[in-house]
């Protein structure tokens, strides 16, 4: 029976027979890209997902879709071009390489239209409740008459708390969090696409709060374009450089 080496982190672990392998699988920080070889086979390092050995990974956690990063059971992957590729990204794995576009390796699935209108939706449902029971509440202890200067005053105020309180409700959680509180409930992350699809800072997450307003006051059409859009972008994400897709689970 072969004997198997392990690398894992700096360490050579090994030889170690499979059932030795399956029984260091829990605690010693084995994953699918942890290279291993056969006993005289140094130089034929392989990743554990796509060694003999895969079915102790299997038993561990599944294989992991080296396009969208997502850990699947062993049936739910296929084999492109050496690569695990899960059966969700199969279909655009192979249009990019007959296409010739598959260096970019990544594949990110982008949220469409009704999972980010129901998102709205439900920050919706967290905000005008404040917005509208402010607004009403003050109104009812200023009453003004109706066009006086107190009237537009406290008009013009309300809409400046409006616009500050939507502000620090969309800016701060997609800086901190990524995602709004509807975002969340979704599954979505906003993404900085000009820097990895890593996180948005500040300055971005306000660019694209403040390019939204701009999406909706020409009839919504900023929004409605994502609907042709391949990558579900908004003219706010254009501007900004975002794009909204689904969290790796
Ligand atoms: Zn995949």
């Amino acid at each position: 029976m072969s004997k198997w080496f392990l690398e894992i982190g700096d360490e050579t672990v090994g030889p170690l027979t499979s059932s030795e392998v399956s029984n260091l699988k829990d605690s010693a920080g084995i994953t699918a890209e942890t290279l291993v070889w056969q006993e005289g086979d140094q130089d034929k390092k392989v990743a554990l997902a796509k060694s003999e050995l895969a079915p102790v990974l299997e038993q561990k956690s599944g294989v992991m879709c080296e396009f969208c990063h997502d850990i699947y059971s062993f049936d739910e992957i296929i084999q492109i071009q050496d690569q695990n590729c899960c059966y969700k990204c199969k279909d655009e794995v192979l249009v990019r390489l007959q296409e010739n576009t598959l260096d970019n390796p990544n594949i990110y699935r982008y949220g469409g239209f009704w999972v980010r209108f129901g998102a709205s939706i439900l920050d919706g449902l967290i905000l005008l409740p404040l917005l509208y029971g402010v607004g009403f509440l003050v109104g009812y202890i200023v009453s003004p008459e109706p066009l006086s200067t107190e009237y537009w005053v406290m008009t013009i105020s309300l809409q400046i708390f409006q616009f500050a309180i939507s502000f620090l409700y969309t800016v701060l959680l997609l800086w901190k969090k990524q995602a709004t509180v509807g975002m969340m409930a979704t599954g979505l992350i906003v993404v900085d696409a000009r820097n990895d699809y890593g996180p948005v800072s500040f300055g971005k997450a306000s660019a694209r709060w403040a390019s939204a307003i701009i999406s909706g006051l020409i009839l919504y059409i900023g929004y409605w374009i994502m609907l042709f859009d391949q990558e579900k972008r908004t003219l706010h994400d254009h501007i900004a450089g975002t794009r909204i897709i689904y969290k790796k689970k």
